[in-house]
């Protein structure tokens, strides 16, 4: 298709959806009338979500990435990017300046140094949230899975300063 003709599909299709509205009817089938404060009838949204259940199990089966359909799942039935990507929003990161960040940490942990994969890292508000803490990109340090299961709700500081405890006069093998 020319870009001149997705163009004129793309207006049709804006006509389409406000003539719709105006008459309260389904965009899909534009029979029913549309469900209220939706653009679609029951019957088309429950036929999208059986439709949408279907590709995701189908995706699924054939590995591939449930968002952008690569084919190089690592866990969570995601890409490696993906997952990232996920980890960084469902902390309440902006995705695009958590991934700059991961890339100018050079893909190492922040306290450990340790290097870090895309299923090994783990975003951490450096001031915990509980703590008045924010979702600011200054506040985020990727950090290593384990490293943040022992951070949990402690400050960058205090968290520093019992790892340098433990490591100073904590029982040695010797
Ligand atoms: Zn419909
Ligand atoms: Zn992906």
């Amino acid at each position: 298709m020319s870009y001149r003709d997705k163009k004129k599909q793309k207006e049709w299709y804006r006509k389409h959806r406000l003539k719709c509205k105006i008459n309260g009817i389904c965009i899909s089938c534009c029979k029913n009338k549309s469900t209220i404060n939706k653009t679609k009838c029951n019957s088309c949204r429950k036929q999208e979500s059986k439709n949408g259940k279907i590709r995701r199990i189908r995706m699924k089966k054939e590995g591939l990435c449930l968002n952008c359909c690569k084919l190089e799942v690592v866990k969570r039935n995601l890409c490696s990017l993906c997952l990232l990507k996920t980890k960084a929003r469902e902390a309440g990161f902006n995705i695009n300046q958590a991934l700059t960040k991961f890339n100018e940490q050079n893909r190492r942990c922040a306290y450990s140094d340790i290097l870090l994969t895309e299923e090994t890292a783990s975003p951490d508000h450096i001031i915990p949230i509980c703590k008045g803490g924010n979702n600011n990109i200054d506040n985020l340090a990727w950090v290593s899975w384990e490293i943040n299961q022992m951070k949990r709700h402690l400050g960058k500081e205090i968290f520093i300063s019992l790892c340098k405890r433990v490591s100073e006069n904590g029982p040695t093998n010797s």
